[in-house]
């Protein structure tokens, strides 16, 4: 991977309004092929807003450039041409794990009884052996998650967006589901573009972080993580670790102030 490689996504001057609510302002982003980038800033700034133009849900403002593999795109054209984890992970009460995790192949008119089969090879990878015939209430928060994710994954596009995939999960589920997401990342070779609010989460698992700045959202900071992989659960206590959030911190700090003043209360 180079800096002169062609990106998979390449967005430029990017802005949404909502009637009165700019979202977003100009938002500048480049994603290489295979990186794993994370997006972290304030609540409300617009990063959801991001994935939903690029998943094809929502046109951008007039002015705004999106390229997609080498070629200029409008959102729609993006619809189905890439791999989607809304925030809130959307399972169907009434469909079993399997049933869930084939749906968007399904909607696409993959055959029924192979899709079937591929869910069930893929569960031990996942951590969800012998549950293929359970529903959503009868699993655990952090087992949700993984049939979101395994259902995304299963959804072979090259490039893959997670909005906050584990936000709401305990700290401890969701650091081993952070390692668990690099494991599974490194052997499907996918393009990760990851939401979360968390800092530690995104120094972890990216490639490359990037700060929005609060409403309206543009990018404010861009921070390449020079640390090695595979990466262990001891690596949130190394000095390069420690630097590099309290650089993000600052920023992100600077930017919620703006949102909700130096006093929360
Ligand atoms: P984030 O994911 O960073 O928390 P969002 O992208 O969800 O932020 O929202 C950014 C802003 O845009 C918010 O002020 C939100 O209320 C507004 N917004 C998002 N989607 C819509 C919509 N469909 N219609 C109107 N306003 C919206
Ligand atoms: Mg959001």
């Amino acid at each position: 991977m180079t800096d002169t490689a062609e990106p998979i996504l390449d967005l430029r001057t990017l802005s949404k309004t909502f009637g009165e609510v700019q979202a977003l302002n100009g938002v500048d982003l480049k994603v290489q092929p295979g990186e794993f980038v994370t997006v972290v800033g304030p609540s409300g700034c617009g990063k959801s807003t991001l994935f939903n133009i690029v998943s094809g849900l929502e046109e951008p403002d007039s002015g705004s450039v999106l390229r997609f593999e080498g070629r200029s795109v409008m959102a729609r054209d993006l619809l189905g041409k890439v791999s989607f984890m809304p925030q809130r992970d959307l399972l169907l009460a009434w469909r079993n794990v399997i049933d869930n995790a084939i749906l968007p192949l399904e909607i696409e008119g993959a055959n029924r009884a192979e899709a079937r089969r591929e869910a069930e090879r893929m569960l031990p990878e996942f951590g969800l052996a012998g549950f293929a015939k359970q529903y959503p209430h009868e699993l655990s928060g952090g087992m949700r998650q993984r049939v979101a994710l395994m259902r995304t994954f299963m959804f072979k596009r090259d490039l893959m967006l997670l909005d906050e995939p584990f936000g709401a999960l305990d700290a401890l589920t969701r650091s081993m589901m952070q390692r668990w997401l690099l494991d599974v990342w490194q052997k499907h070779r996918r393009t990760v573009l990851f939401i979360t609010h968390d800092v530690d989460e995104a120094i972890f698992l990216g490639d490359r972080v990037l700060v929005m700045t609060a409403r309206p959202g543009a990018i404010k900071l861009e921070r390449k993580v020079d640390l090695p992989r595979p990466r262990g659960a001891d690596l949130v206590t190394s000095p390069e670790f420690i630097a590099l959030k309290r650089d993000l911190l600052d920023a992100i700090e600077e930017e919620s102030m703006k949102t909700f003043g130096p006093n929360p209360h």
